[in-house]
């Protein structure tokens, strides 16, 4: 099983190269934002989630780590996972942890997308323009950033300790990002073989 996490700002590729790794390994992706998006249109917990999306701060800890645990245990039999917006803070990593740990599990790398500020919030707005999401818009962008270096950046420590991360510039077009992804991945892969 070959088991990632993509990480980086909002704007920085984490959805476009999930896509991308997951077809080309058979992972299954797993994007909490995708869905939390999808509970808002038709779930039964859309009106609860919705005031946080809206906002750009993080849905509360049990649903989201209920929600993920639920979808990983579904989907256990695929060749792994690449988790995109997930963990989000320190609790929701600790959650991980265990829950690899209790099903005998191993997490392979953090994908740590790099990429400005500046040409992450460019990225976001074009996106808006098409996207029709609720928080695509200046202001809930403005506390997605705030609320990703209060709670999520530092986690980037948490997964230093453990020698996981690996950085790739997220600057270059999508398939350059591709290709750099691509022969990392080829690195961790061949001690398995
Ligand atoms: P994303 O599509 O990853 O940019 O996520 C969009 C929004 O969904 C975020 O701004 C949060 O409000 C919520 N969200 C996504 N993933 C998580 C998570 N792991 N924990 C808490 N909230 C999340």
């Amino acid at each position: 099983m070959l088991n990632f996490i993509i990480f980086g700002t909002p704007g920085a590729g984490k959805g476009t190269q999930a896509e991308l790794i997951a077809k080309e390994y058979g992972l299954f992706h797993l994007s909490t934002g995708q869905a939390l998006r999808q509970e808002l249109e038709s779930g039964e917990l859309g009106s609860e989630i919705k005031q946080y999306v809206d906002q750009g701060i993080l849905v509360p800890y049990e649903l989201i780590v209920k929600m993920v645990n639920k979808a990983i245990a579904k989907n256990i039999n695929c060749p792994g996972f690449i988790f995109d917006g997930y963990p989000r803070s320190l609790s929701q990593a600790e959650a991980l942890q265990n829950f690899f740990e209790e099903n005998d599990l191993h997490l392979d790398a953090v994908i740590n997308l790099e990429i400005g500020e500046e040409e992450a919030k460019k990225r976001i707005i074009l996106r808006g323009k098409t996207s029709g999401r609720s928080d695509d818009n200046p202001e809930t962008i403005s506390t997605r950033f705030h609320t990703y270096h209060e709670q999520t950046k530092p986690l980037l420590d948490y997964y230093q300790a453990s020698k996981k991360i690996i950085n790739i510039d997220g600057e270059p077009d999508i398939e350059a990002v591709a290709k750099n992804i691509d022969q990392e991945i080829e690195h961790i892969k061949k001690p398995l073989q």
